[in-house]
């Protein structure tokens, strides 16, 4: 405001009449009402120069949208100067080995332009970077200033001609600064009326300016913030739905889904180190990727590209333990046909040793109804890499928790679970069926003989077919349903049956029975086999308890031993009945309710 003062002191004084000299004048007394009424008019401008700089000020203040911030900076200049097209140019870090000012806002300018190798770009696309030559020591001075002469030639012709600045059509440029700091340019071009805005004129603009750029400063700060508050809701999210997760494969692809949603990429994938090769391998897949190929990725049906440490991104990530972002798209070494535009990669690290990394790669946006396409011109922000950066520590911790708890659940020889999880599972499944009233049944299986088998053929045969007998146990759970498989002990596995009658369980059972007999297990050249005999009882149908439950398909694997082995006997209304000749459920049911 200060300025504006001075300045209508200073027309006052240039002022050709001498006011006291012409009070007695006639003539003059017209001139000099002449002169008042101009001057009267030259404050009115001047009040509602003042007040539309309040306004603004005001209305900025209320905008905490960049984007409609811009918008509406570069309409009150338009709405003063009638100016045809203008630009905001910001102070862009997006890309950590670059500094530059970049297209966040225009007005009435083409959409894209062609950069200096001829390719076609979006004009948010378009930047020049800060260095110390004669353009940049003007725009550092602060000032408004007119960056073509009258003939329209430009006035920094090694600037205009480096970087291509002929494409923001502008006459004016107006920096845009705080703190003493360059944090934007504004860019304007001819008025309607074909005249370039005049000197004089560059006073409000320089008052507007400054109001702006400390509403964009607090905006952009304020978006930061907005960021940076949400990444640690989410990463205070993943941690209460992931701390209790045991399931590798559940763990690493809610990881992996939440951290492609947070940042909005396209797609991500997250690669482990194999203990063999060493090399980075992609397990889990997420994002804009038709869902057979996401999901036979993910089931481990098809195989992915492994890396080398020395090879692409995730290969750098890995080696210099780093995360690597890179928004350049010129700068990323294309590998497949689709474009990648952004990446950022973060390395997942337990230990102090580098376990894998997560990278993502594009951004989209997402509109109204939910839909999402590619988005050219997003890119990673420093808080999105904080982000997963956290998301893989927590990520890193989570996975080897999970991989020490399932070390701990099952049984190295033939990868079934163990007994330990066995009486957690059982215990948990037997509230459950009294809670949701359904039934469960129980089979408990004993090879026949396999003190002799080892006695025949030695234990590293015995460990042989004790891992083959687990593979069709394991190939007789039903899909879909909640069947689980345990090594209880030496040669003795259980199967829990979740909503399974005893006739259902009997008929699963008997055809594990007949698939052990007609199994061949080769070893050194020979063909082993063994039998096996089971029992088998049912909650709430056989036993009213936990233990009784136990108790009663022991007892059935007990009589079946003793009926002469390799046979499944299941425990029904207080009797024990062998599959297969005997047994006629329909009709037992029968003699039970006439009994
Ligand atoms: P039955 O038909 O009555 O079950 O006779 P069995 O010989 O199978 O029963 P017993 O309980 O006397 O012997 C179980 C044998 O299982 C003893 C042991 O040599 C063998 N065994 C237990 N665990 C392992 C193992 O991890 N590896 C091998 N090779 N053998 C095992
Ligand atoms: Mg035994
Ligand atoms: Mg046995």
């Amino acid at each position: 405001m200060g300025k504006k003062d001075t300045k209508s002191v200073k027309s006052s004084k240039s002022c050709k009449f001498d006011i006291g000299g012409m009070i007695n004048n006639e003539k003059s007394v017209k001139e000099q009402l002449e002169y008042y009424k101009d001057k009267v008019i030259k404050q009115d401008i001047l009040i509602f120069e003042m007040r539309a700089l309040l306004q603004s000020g005001k209305g900025f203040g209320d905008l905490m949208n960049l984007e409609l911030l811009l918008q509406s900076f570069m309409s009150v200049v338009r709405e003063k100067y009638g100016s045809v097209n203008s630009t905001v140019l910001l102070y862009d870090d997006l890309d950590p080995s670059q500094e530059y000012y970049q297209v966040k806002s225009f007005h009435n300018i083409n959409e894209e332009y062609k950069d200096l190798e001829g390719r076609k770009e979006t004009i948010y696309l378009f930047k020049f970077p800060k260095d110390n030559g004669l353009l940049w020591q003007i725009i550092r001075q602060g000032n408004v200033f007119s960056v073509r002469d009258l003939k329209g030639d430009s006035r920094f012709e090694t600037a205009w001609e480096k970087w291509n600045l002929d494409i923001l059509e502008s006459d004016i440029w107006c920096p845009l600064i705080k703190n003493g700091e360059v944090l934007g340019v504004l860019t304007l071009g001819k008025k309607e009326c074909g005249n370039q805005i005049a000197e004089s004129e560059y006073p409000f603009l320089q008052e507007l300016a400054s109001i702006a750029i400390t509403n964009i400063d607090s905006t952009i700060k304020y978006e930061k913030n907005q960021r940076i508050l949400k990444n640690i809701q989410t990463l205070y999210d993943i941690n209460q739905q992931l701390s209790n997760v045991n399931d590798f494969k559940r763990l690493c692809i809610q990881t992996l889904s939440t951290a492609v949603n947070a940042v909005k990429a396209q797609k991500g994938n997250l690669m482990l180190r194999s203990k063999g090769t060493g090399k980075l391998e992609i397990k889990v897949v997420w994002g804009n990727i038709p869902d057979h190929v996401r999901d036979s990725i993910n089931d481990g049906i098809t195989e992915t590209r492994a890396f080398a440490l020395d090879e692409g991104v995730a290969g750098k990530c890995a080696m210099t333990r780093k995360p690597v972002r890179m928004n350049d798209r010129k700068q990323i070494e294309q590998f497949g046909k689709n474009q990648v535009h952004c990446i950022c990669t973060v390395p997942l690290i337990y230990g102090g040793e580098v376990e894998g990394v997560i990278n993502m790669t594009n951004k989209i946006v997402v509109d109204d109804e939910g839909n999402s396409t590619l988005d050219p011109i997003g890119r990673f922000t420093e808080e999105d890499e904080s982000l997963l950066l956290g998301l893989a520590d927590q990520a890193a911790m989570n996975l080897h928790k999970s991989k020490i708890y399932n070390e701990s659940i099952t049984d190295i020889l033939t990868g079934l679970y163990n007994k330990r999880h066995f009486e957690h599972i059982y215990h948990d499944e037997y509230n459950k069926a009294i809670e949701n009233g359904t039934t469960l049944s129980l089979a408990i299986t004993d090879i026949d003989h396999f003190k002799k088998f080892n006695d025949n053929y030695g234990h590293k045969a015995g460990d042989e077919v004790l891992s083959k007998v687990a593979m069709v146990m394991q190939n007789c759970l039903r899909p879909g349903t909640m069947d689980m498989a345990f090594r209880y002990g030496g040669e003795e596995f259980c199967m829990l049956l979740p909503d399974t009658s005893p006739e259902k369980a009997s008929d699963l059972m008997e055809e594990f029975r007949k698939k052990i007999e007609g199994m061949k297990v080769n070893f050194e050249n020979q063909k082993l086999s063994v039998k096996t005999s089971v029992g088998i009882s049912c909650f709430p149908n056989d036993t009213e308890t936990q233990n009784g439950l136990f108790e009663k398909a022991d007892k059935c694997l007990y009589e079946a031993k003793e009926k002469g082995r390799n046979m499944v006997i299941t425990y029904y209304q207080g009797l024990l009945l062998k599959y297969g000749d005997t047994i006629d459920f329909e009709m037992l049911k029968k003699i039970v309710k006439n009994r």
